[in-house]
Order: structure tokens, then sequence, then C-alpha cells
């Protein structure tokens, strides 16, 4: 089976927000499609690791915030590559509230409401979501083709789309000598400085994680 096809499919990239009891949490999906529009039901895949997963099985509500080409990639590092079980994900993060929900205003929208059923599949949760309050905000929508081409993004493996050949995986043993790649969210640094030059405090751009985690290639 080949699955590269599905690279070929159209994604988005968003941040699922919901409540941790009082605390707001969330995580990057990038399987996520309107099913029906009247009423509007979404659907989301969340993986059974993800820390937002059981949140939103409790709350049973949750936000879909649609990412733009010009998002900060703090935001996803934050919410893609870091756990709400280790940090609290919205500290320093501006935000406001839409059904409950925290929601961004980098973005190019989102839109809320209510988990009116859902599916297990052997490794993640399909969420169906019937929407009760959106909103529209300026801003090209980044693809997750943007995302990897352009952004140097890469796949957590808990996502839908993860393919094991994917730099977060093999990149540390296929990439050239002269590459710098994160171990904790694959990046490959890119720089104009030399990697060996960048100040002691410089951190991954993608997952904030120090220098040190860097691997060469
Ligand atoms: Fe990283």
């Amino acid at each position: 089976m080949d699955k590269s096809v599905f690279r070929n499919m159209s994604y988005g990239v968003y941040i699922v927000t919901t409540m941790d009891g009082m605390r707001p949490t969330g995580c990057v999906a990038n399987s996520c499609m309107q099913i029906t529009s009247d009423p509007s039901v979404v659907a989301v895949s969340i993986n059974h690791d993800n820390y937002t997963n059981k949140c939103i099985s409790e709350s049973k509500s949750l936000a879909v915030n649609i990412l733009t080409e010009q998002t900060d990639m703090t935001l996803i590092g934050r919410f893609g590559f870091q756990s709400a079980k280790d940090i609290d994900k919205f500290e320093g993060i501006a935000f406001e509230w839409a059904y409950g929900n925290p929601v961004f205003t980098d973005s190019c929208g989102w839109f809320a409401g209510d988990v009116i059923g859902s599916y297990e599949t052997s490794t993640h949760t399909v969420f169906f979501v019937e929407v009760k309050d959106a909103k529209s905000l300026p801003g090209t929508p980044m693809t997750y083709a943007y995302y990897h081409k352009v952004k140097n993004g890469t796949s957590p493996k808990n996502a839908p789309t993860y393919q094991a050949d994917e730099p977060a995986e093999s990149s540390l043993e296929a990439a050239s000598a002269s590459r710098w790649i994160c171990s904790i969210c694959g990046y490959i640094y890119e720089g104009d400085v030399p990697f060996e030059e960048l100040p002691d405090d410089w951190v991954c751009p993608v997952c904030k994680q120090p220098k040190s985690v860097f691997k060469k290639g």
C-alpha cells in the first residue's frame, strides 16, 4: 500500500482547544472537516494519547482555531509538541473566550460547539461537534503542505497523518552531515548563522526545546 498518496489530500492546520476543568488546554490537529451544513457539524480526530482527548471527553465541548500562514510557529510548538500534563500551554498566550472555550486571535477564525457524538478507532477518537459559535478573521489559512514545505514543520507521532519516514523520525540518520535536527520535533535548522555559533540560550523555533536537543544529521 502506497501511503504517500495521503500526502495528496488537502488538510489545514488547527489548534483544538477545550477546558481541563477550570484550565484552558488544547493541541494541534490537522484532521478536521465539516461534515454537515445545517446544523453545522464538524469531525475532529484526536489521538488517544493526547491529554486533550481526555479533556474533550469530559467537557464535551471544544473549539477549532484555524491557523494562518503567518501564525507564530511557537504556537504550534507549544500546542503540538508539548503536553499539558507538563506545562500550562496558555501561559503568556493571548486568547479570548467562545462558547466556554479558549480561542486565538492569531488565526483566521474559529468555531466552537458541543460534542454530540464520537467514534473510536484503534488509535484516535473522532469527535463530532455541532457548531454553536463561529468567527472569521483576516488571514490566509495555512495548509498542511505549506506547514511542511515553507515552515519546515513536521508531524508529531500522534498526528493521524503522521508517516514514519518524516524527518521527526528518520532524518537523524538520513540528513546530510551539515544539518542540525531537533530530536524533539524534527525541525531542521537552516539559518544563515552556523549552528555551532548560535547563542547558548537559543531554542528550537518550533518546540522551544534548548539547543542541546539538536543532533547533527
Ligand atoms: Fe524542536
